[in-house]
Parts: C-alpha cells; sequence; structure tokens
C-alpha cells in the first residue's frame, strides 16, 4: 500500500514524497480512506504511530477545495499542551506546503495581535489550546459557526489536565454537521463518553 492508494492528492503527495516516507503506518493506512470520504474516526494510537500524518494529510485534502471566510475557521484542531500544538502547526506547514492553506494558531506563548489579524482575515485551520479558545471566544474574536472538521489531538491527556469542561463548551458553539475526529492514547470511558456525545458512527481504529 502506497499513500496514492488511499486517495490523496498529488500536492499532498509530493510533499509526504519529499519528507521522505514512503509506506503509509497502520493508523494512517486506517484512518486516512475513512476522513477522506468524510466519516468520524475515533483513533486509539500512542505517540509515535504516525497519528499526526493521519489526520494532517487528509485534512489538508479536504480543505484543498473551498475557502476560509472572516473570522470563521474551516476546522479546529484542540490541542493539550503549547508543544503538541506547535508540532501540529508544522505538520500543516511540512505537508501543506504546495496548497495554499491559512493558519492560526492560539496557544500560550504566540502573541494573539499577530493571530488576531489572521482569523480576522479567516484562517483553513486553527489549532488552540482550550483555555485559549475559550478566552478569545468570549471576547467575540472569533466564530465558531463556519467549523466544518472538528480534531481533538490526545484526548485523555486533556482529561488529565481538566479540558473537558472547556472542550464541551466550545463543542457545544459548533454546528452539529461537521466530521469530528478524536485521537487518544488510550480510551477511558471518559474519553468514550465524550466520544459518544461528539461523534456520528466513528470509525473506531486502534493500533
Ligand atoms: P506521531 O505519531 O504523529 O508523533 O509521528 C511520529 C514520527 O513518525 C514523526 O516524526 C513523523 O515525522 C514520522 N512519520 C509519520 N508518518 C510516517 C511514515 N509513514 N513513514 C515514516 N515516518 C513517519
Amino acid at each position: 500500500v502506497t499513500f496514492a492508494d488511499l486517495g490523496l492528492g498529488p500536492n499532498v503527495l509530493k510533499a509526504v514524497e519529499e519528507a521522505g516516507y514512503t509506506t503509509p503506518t497502520p493508523i494512517q493506512m486506517e484512518a486516512i480512506p475513512h476522513i477522506l470520504s468524510g466519516g468520524d474516526v475515533t483513533g486509539i494510537a500512542q505517540t509515535g504511530t504516525g497519528k499526526t500524518a493521519a489526520f494532517v494529510l487528509p485534512m489538508i485534502h479536504r480543505l484543498a477545495r473551498g475557502r476560509a471566510r472572516a473570522r470563521m475557521p474551516r476546522c479546529l484542531i484542540l490541542c493539550p499542551t503549547r508543544e503538541l500544538a506547535a508540532q501540529v502547526a508544522e505538520n500543516f506547514e511540512k505537508y501543506g506546503k504546495y496548497l495554499k492553506l491559512t493558519m492560526a494558531l492560539l496557544i500560550g506563548g504566540v502573541s494573539f495581535k499577530e493571530q488576531e489579524g489572521l482569523l480576522q482575515r479567516g484562517v483553513d485551520v486553527l489549532i488552540a489550546t482550550p483555555g485559549r479558545l475559550m478566552d478569545q471566544f468570549e471576547r467575540g474574536k472569533l466564530l465558531l459557526m463556519g467549523v466544518d472538521y472538528l480534531i481533538i489531538d490526545e484526548a485523555d491527556r486533556m482529561l488529565d489536565m481538566g479540558f473537558i469542561p472547556d472542550i464541551e463548551k466550545i463543542v457545544a458553539k459548533l454546528p452539529p454537521k461537521r466530521q469530528t475526529l478524536l485521537f487518544s492514547a488510550t480510551f477511558p470511558t471518559d474519553i468514550q463518553r465524550l466520544a459518544k456525545s461528539f461523534q456520528i458512527n466513528p470509525v473506531k481504529i486502534e493500533v
């Protein structure tokens, strides 16, 4: 199986090739076709399995069509820490280099001033930690009704850090008609409950 077999477009494939990857990892093999076809995915995978590219690659492919409107991000990615958020952002830059996607970051250590301008103009991808996102949302700095894609990364760490109430508040503001991807290293009952309330007929992939 190659990346091309999974249904990714030529611009994404070119970036993957340049990254030096020849074979998709098991989570990539299973998740990418489902995500490309618009389905919800619950991925139980540790760091090191290639789980970031498993959602970043198909998301870039899907976002390549259509364009962002002012203050309305199209894809929202929630991460537990600023380090992880920055890593996900790097992945979008690396694999999205042949597509003109726009991106903003709402995390500690990144000044909001710069990001505010980007958000105002409209971004394809917004990567955020839940606390930061809630802050800016409550200040009326962004609109969440244009979110077509929600990705929750490292959900079990979010649980450990006490972010679940914030996440529930955020998800309540999103349109119900959206694609939701949830990734977690472990799958405790609190995360199962979250997946059940946020996702529709998700395919569960465990690696
Ligand atoms: P992750 O599980 O997302 O933290 O990724 C772990 C590491 O695997 C990262 O450094 C990626 O650059 C790398 N990686 C992701 N997908 C592949 C692949 N298909 N082949 C080789 N390396 C990969």
